[in-house]
């Protein structure tokens, strides 16, 4: 249902095989002879991100927290769900270097234990600091509408913004097992443009992917030019997937997504 099996189906220790085994980029997730990493934008914001990543999301090309990492340079991704032996577990090892900022998993394969293989244990210690206020981005019922008012560090403090990474049930379930979060304020966009991101079909027009959020929530924050560039960037990013997909003839560039977004703002005044 929620895609579990395309991991657990995977022999243990092995990457998936592909189809396709070209080496992707591990900043954007395209084939690395038409990766955009160098075009895409670096915004430095006081905030952090913390994306807590379900582990079914690190196996997949198309997932976007990795992009918000790479854009947003002051984010963590956080891995949830990682079993110690698993495909998952081997591909977040492998992205544990710059540009990403994965955090660490825990240490629980060195015990030689076999038998049934669990999730280690989530690291909530980033979730749970003294100095830090955190707001998590999820759109329940008691959620606000995030301002930059309520993002502003106050001074000799720290704000995280909390990003779920997966599907809508993915998040729920990791909005409620995982025990930081259940106390968490809780803020939820405003009403904006359905999703442009077609690499995925939402179940609703309204769901965004990760990035797609974290560009909404630059937005919020006043930061109207980056949040452009960071759109010009998922524009360019997905323009290039249906390229690797045979669904455009050519990778298009920066100036072509750039030039299309101006004139629609222009024409939507
Ligand atoms: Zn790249």
């Amino acid at each position: 249902m929620n895609g579990e099996s395309s991991a657990a189906g995977a022999p243990r220790g092995r990457l998936p095989k592909r189809r396709h085994r070209k080496a992707r980029c591990r900043g954007c997730g395209l084939h690395a002879e038409i990766c955009v990493c160098p075009l895409l934008p670096r915004v430095d914001l006081p905030q952090e991100f913390l994306v807590i990543q379900n582990s079914i999301e690190i196996l997949r090309p198309t997932n976007t927290g990795r992009i918000v990492a790479t854009m947003l340079p002051n984010t963590r991704l956080l891995p949830f769900g990682l079993r110690a032996d698993s495909v998952a577990a081997l591909v977040q090892a492998r992205d544990e270097v710059e540009p990403l900022r994965a955090e660490p998993a825990p240490a629980a394969e060195a015990d030689g234990e076999s038998g049934p293989k669990r999730s280690a244990p989530f690291d909530e210690s980033p979730l749970r600091r003294d100095d830090t206020d955190y707001l998590l981005l999820f759109p329940s019922d008691d959620a606000a509408d995030l301002t930059p008012e309520m993002a502003a560090p106050r001074p000799g403090r720290r704000v995280a913004l909390v990003l779920l990474d997966g599907t809508w049930h993915q998040a729920s379930r990791m909005s409620h097992r995982i025990a930081a979060l259940r106390g968490m304020r809780r803020v939820k966009l405003p009403p904006g443009a359905p999703s442009s991101w077609t690499i995925r079909n939402p179940l609703r027009p309204e769901q965004l992917c990760t990035l797609e959020a974290a560009i909404r929530v630059v937005d919020v924050l006043g930061r109207r030019d980056e949040a452009g560039r960071m759109m010009d960037g998922l524009e360019l990013i997905e323009a290039r997937m249906l390229y690797m997909k045979g669904r455009l003839p050519r990778p298009r560039g920066l100036e072509d997504v750039r030039a299309e977004r101006l004139a629609k703002e222009r024409r939507e005044g």
